[in-house]
């Protein structure tokens, strides 16, 4: 094409179908794609084929409103959020899509008339599971209200070529499957093969004067990749904004070493094309104990270092100076993982931009901010001296000094506390050497907060007591929030209607304060009725497809009570099947026992070393199979274990939850996202003191909220004062009887040692104090039973919580970031688009 010929920008419009938004357009758009992208025509295409159309034709249509969107972002040289996070749990685009472009009902009406199942369309697509649980999910969420806000942001992080492994459940056992999920292609990600940075590991630093005559270092490496850029569009809800997800994939600095090639050895150069590739080939399950550290170090260096020399290039090409870069950019550490990047920011400054310490230090500290997610003293980041020595010689020294110049502060400031100093050290020194990331990413930072107001307050009491105690200003809150477009519109579309007519349009998928105008039909018999039928619809659809996938039956006439994320001893899953086998052992002892008929339905993976939780899976299986054929209970309760739980399966079990179980130990879940899924969903929660169930136990309102157990402070002095599991053991018949039926065999075939290393670290250690709070977890449970008997009451009680979630919103959660903690404003686009017909 002549240069007269072309557009004058690229955002001029096409041909009107090419983005169109009527049926008719998307119809047509799906027939070429179907065609010019695929091969295919409609009677040869594979469901596959029939998939890839839909979402390149949603594609499209992000395109055009993301050139706009980088455009403005650009010319604008606006203030921009940069979300550092190694993990990001996406769930389908394809669905998010369409309904953040409003045209849901147009594919819909499209995929009919052209004879397509337009569920099963949108059932093909795989998940990106580049996260591990609520971390990469609460990312997620984020990257969705940052879009919908219309602030300027961009999520970095790594593009893993194997995520989270996909879980199967064989002979009760979890069977950990390799996630291939770039195997059929990947229509949401643009490759970016110029965008392309250095990455150096091992060799050592020199000393050296520069023109000026000052002294310099210089780290000269043993070994470079390259991160290549690949970027998702992500488009907010009701807007043209679109913000930039940009993943990182390690590869050979050349795609051959060509000097190697020339004297002879090809294979060594092979070798390390393979050796880069492996940096970015996997996701690193969490709840596992030291092993591959190496190569998780490296990961957490190449993503977190391709990501700021990405946000220098983009200051120095649009506003520049690099003095200013921290007018420009705000980054988010999403919990440790990427808090090498306060080293690497100032390594850049000191050694490639020749600032000065002082300078460079004010700009990293009013760059970066952090976000703790975690108490549990095993998950806080360490790692050994001698590693990064051998890896980032360059940065130990950087953090050295930075360590340095901080407990010369602490000194002055808490004047002969040699203990307080030997504490806040970068550098613990109790056994092996260990730089303390959580330690780096306070002092690097300007903003550090906590996730649930309960936490924020224990992070300010005990993990980084002292640092509060420096810089109390410094540490703040904001509870964590999801999306109410992923978590009720696109998983549950009946619910999301009803509000819809409720609220008079989809104004409250973005405000969702509107929620509030349920609570005037909380005890309308007509509204009740609807609410029902549209829970009971959503527990037909899960029981459909967990028989298809499991042969388990479930009846939606039962009670749905249901315990879904990550398998872990601190989040209880064992004080659930302790209250499903008192049930059992209620029915055997008396068969004609009035009960509540409830499926238990449990998901969640557990890390593949982490053996406790492995047994725990194969307890639930193995009682689920004894209570399932047990012709006695006759079906009154039932026990099912989803397999594979993910953002995908996640959006079957919470709209069919009646009861949310939220049972952690008090004091050990952060916050929890998990439990607001529910609520909004209309579950009603059983759960402790914990994470945000103390804000969402507030916001519902006490009275419909099943509270038990014991607080934070009562788990921290009973422990002090020495717990003793044994005691309840002993004292209490019925628990005794419980444990003692796992250990009789009857669950494992008579195999009387199976779950003993179970049952014996409850009897005897019991760290998250299962057996204390027992029995306040039964009587709760009772509640619950002889609340759901009253189906008027029950459906008033999950009215009324779906009603009060409004807080819970990611978007609540961004705005307080955008406004308490990074200082960014929204910058709307109108990409000329065409919009929702
Ligand atoms: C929300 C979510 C989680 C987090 O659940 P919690 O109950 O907060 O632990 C984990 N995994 C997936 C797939 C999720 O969607």
């Amino acid at each position: 094409m002549s240069k007269a010929q072309r557009p004058e920008s690229p955002c001029e419009p096409r041909e009107p179908t090419r983005t169109g938004m009527s049926k008719e357009a998307l119809k047509q758009a799906y027939v070429d794609n179907l065609f010019f992208i695929q091969g295919r025509f409609r009677e040869v295409a594979t469901p596959h084929d029939l998939y890839m159309a839909a979402a390149y034709t949603a594609r499209d249509r992000l395109l055009e409103r993301w050139v706009r969107s980088a455009q403005l972002f650009k010319s604008s040289h606006a203030r921009t959020v940069c979300y550092l996070s190694a993990e990001y749990l996406l769930g389908p685009h394809l669905a998010k899509t369409l309904i953040n472009l409003g045209i849901t009902q147009a594919a819909r009406e499209a995929a009919e008339e052209l004879e397509l199942d337009f569920t099963a369309v949108l059932e093909e697509e795989e998940e990106p599971g580049l996260g591990n649980g609520g971390l990469g999910r609460l990312a997620a969420c984020f990257m969705d209200s940052l879009a919908t806000l219309r602030i300027p942001a961009i999520g970095y992080g790594i593009r893993y070529e194997f995520g989270i492994f996909d879980q199967r459940i064989e002979d009760g056992w979890q069977v950990e499957v390799s996630d291939n999920w770039l195997h059929n292609g990947n229509p949401w990600e643009i490759p970016r093969p110029k965008i392309c940075f250095p990455v150096c590991y091992g060799g050592h630093t020199e000393r050296y004067r520069d023109a000026d005559d000052q002294w310099r270092t210089r780290w000269v490496p043993a070994m470079v990749i390259q991160g290549m850029a690949y970027d998702t569009p992500i488009l907010g809800f009701g807007t043209d904004n679109v913000n930039l997800l940009r993943l990182w994939k390690s590869e050979a600095a050349e795609s051959l070493d060509f000097q190697a090639f020339n004297i002879g050895d090809y294979y060594g150069a092979v070798h390390a094309k393979i050796e880069a590739e492996t940096i970015s080939k996997i996701l690193y399950p969490n709840d596992e104990p030291e092993a591959g550290k190496e190569l998780r170090l490296k990961q957490q260096y190449f993503f977190v270092s391709c990501s700021i020399q990405d946000m220098i290039r983009l200051h120095l090409n649009t506003v520049g100076p690099i003095e200013r870069f921290d007018r420009k950019f705000v980054a988010q550490l999403n919990d440790t993982h990427p808090a090498l990047a306060i080293a690497e920011l100032m390594r850049l400054l000191l050694d490639e931009h020749g600032m000065d310490w002082e300078q460079a230090w004010g700009i990293t500290h009013r760059t970066f901010c952090y976000t703790n997610h975690t108490l549990l003293p095993e998950a806080l980041e360490t790692w050994p001296v001698a590693l990064l020595e051998r890896l980032l010689p360059r940065h130990l020294e950087i953090i050295y000094e930075i360590n340095q110049r901080f407990l010369d502060q602490v000194r002055v400031r808490f004047f002969a506390d040699d203990a307080r100093v030997a504490r806040m050290s970068l550098i613990g020194e109790d056994g092996e050497r260990r730089v303390r990331m959580a330690h780096l990413a306070v002092v690097g930072s300007h903003q550090v907060n906590g996730v649930a107001e309960l936490h924020s307050e224990l992070v300010r009491t005990t993990i980084l007591r002292d640092f509060h105690d420096l810089w109390p200003e410094r540490f703040t809150n904001v509870t964590n929030g999801v999306s109410p477009r992923r978590f009720i519109m696109v998983s549950n579309p009946r619910l999301g209607r009803l509000i819809s007519e409720v609220c008079g349009n989809t104004g409250w998928a973005r405000d969702l304060e509107q929620l509030r105008r349920l609570e005037e039909y909380a005890d309308d018999p007509a509204f009740q009725a609807r609410w029902r039928e549209i829970k009971t619809a959503a527990k037909r659809d899960l029981a459909a497809w967990m028989a298809a996938r499991t042969g388990v039956d479930l009846d939606p006439v039962q009670l749905f009570d249901v315990q879904a994320k990550r398998i872990h001893e601190y989040k209880r899953q064992h004080l659930n099947v302790l209250h499903i086998i008192r049930t059992y052992q209620r029915i055997k002892q008396d068969p004609n026992h009035d009960l509540v008929p409830r499926a238990f339905i449990f998901g969640g993976k557990a890390a593949p070393g982490y053996f406790a939780a492995k047994l725990l899976i194969k307890l639930i299986n193995a009682v689920a199979e004894v209570i399932n054929h047990d012709p006695e209970v006759n079906g009154t309760i039932r026990v099912a274990f989803m397999p594979d739980f993910n953002v995908k399966n996640g959006q079957r079990l919470y709209p069919a939850a009646d009861l949310s179980e939220q049972i952690s130990l008090a004091g050990k879940e952060a916050s929890g996202t998990g439990n607001m899924k529910f609520s909004m969903n209309g579950a009603l929660t059983i759960g402790t003191l914990d994470g945000a169930n103390i804000e969402i136990r507030r916001a519902v309102g006490e009275e419909n909220f099943f509270l038990f157990g014991m607080d934070a402070e009562t788990v921290a002095h009973r422990q002090a004062e020495g717990y003793r599991p044994w005691d309840h053991y002993h004292g209490d018949p019925e628990l005794r009887a419980d444990i003692d039926l796992i250990n009789s065999g009857l669950f494992s075939h008579g195999d009387t040692s199976l779950f003993r290393p179970l049952t014996d670290q409850l009897v005897n250690h019991d760290p998250f104090m299962v057996l204390a709070d027992y029995r306040a977890y039964l009587e709760a449970q009772e509640h619950v039973s002889s609340v759901y008997r009253d189906p008027a009451r029950w459906t008033r009680m999950s009215i009324l919580n779906a009603a009060r979630m409004g807080h819970f919103s990611s978007d609540r959660a961004i705005r307080e970031y955008a406004e308490r903690i990074w200082a960014v404003e929204p910058l709307p686009v109108e990409s000329g688009a065409e919009t929702t017909p």
